[in-house]
């Protein structure tokens, strides 16, 4: 799963190809939105929402309007009118960005949605989930989300007061419901729960100052919002950039100790991977 500052990315990305651009070529490689045409509409924003990517649309611009005949002049914008295409990036989905002409570096196969300005394509390859749904109802999609730790809303006591709604949870798995908290993918919980010295499936409601944990959840993540390879252990180039994840069998960074491994969750799509050194976290 992406993690919420590979989508914060993601969406830097697509603001600075797209961004009060007029679409003049939409492709939706979906079945359900396959005839949709959203050329001739202009991007308004570009939005990351947790692990949800939102760019909006809106018909009625200035641009539009000049290159509109003369007789029908563009419909007025309506805030109420727009569209909001919808992605997730899940396992594998990746937007590029390309140049008129430009030879895409993914299969073409592969690609989930295109869209087109003038000078530039953004193409959704992989893409978990891609829809377009009107901006007015994207609540259905985000509403549930707790505070993002990487937007405007952002609220650490609401975070802290959602993960510890269920004491008995396993910390990652809290640490991973978007609903308490939105941004956290399975690298950040295993981190997480090194950088605070608990495993990954103690209780929530049993760690010791569950704020510091909520503290460094928004430390970790706003510190590799920029930085074009996440690192979670400040070392440099071609060392360690986790402490525990994906490290089984290696020796912990700090003791030395051989790194365990298991499954935690229920349900073959619930179930995920925990990393913990057993001498640094109890
Ligand atoms: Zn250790």
């Amino acid at each position: 799963m992406p993690e919420g500052d590979s989508v914060y990315k993601a969406a830097a990305k697509l603001r600075a190809a797209l961004d009060q651009q007029v679409l003049t070529r939409t492709d939706f490689r979906v079945p359900a939105f396959a005839t949709l045409d959203l050329s001739g509409q202009t991007v308004t924003s570009v939005v990351p929402r947790g692990k949800h990517l939102l760019i909006r649309v809106a018909e009625g611009t200035d641009i539009a309007a000049a290159d509109a005949p003369a007789p029908t002049p563009a419909p007025a914008s309506d805030p109420g009118s727009g569209l909001t295409i919808h992605s997730h990036l899940k396992m594998e989905g990746v937007w590029q960005i390309y140049g008129a002409g430009e030879r895409w570096r993914k299969p073409s196969y592969l690609a989930r949605g295109v869209l087109s300005t003038a000078t530039k394509t953004a193409v959704g390859f992989e893409l978990g989930l891609l829809e377009v749904v009107p901006t007015a109802s994207e609540d259905s999609i985000v509403g549930h989300l707790g505070p993002d730790l990487l937007g405007p809303d952002w609220d650490a006591s609401l975070a802290l007061t959602n993960l510890l709604s269920d004491p008995a949870r396993p910390v990652a798995l809290a640490l991973l419901d978007q609903r308490n908290l939105a941004g956290l993918g399975n690298v950040f919980a295993n981190e997480l729960s090194f950088l605070r010295g608990v495993r990954p499936h103690t209780p929530i409601g049993e760690i010791a100052d569950p704020k510091r944990l909520v503290a460094l959840a928004f430390k970790a993540i706003t510190v590799n919002k920029d930085r074009p390879i996440r690192n979670l252990t400040g070392l440099p180039r071609g060392k360690p950039r986790y402490w525990v994840h994906g490290r089984r069998g290696e020796a912990c960074l700090r003791c030395g100790t051989r790194i365990e491994s298991d499954q935690l969750g229920t349900g073959p799509t619930d179930t995920r991977s925990m990393w913990w050194c057993p001498s640094c976290q109890k």
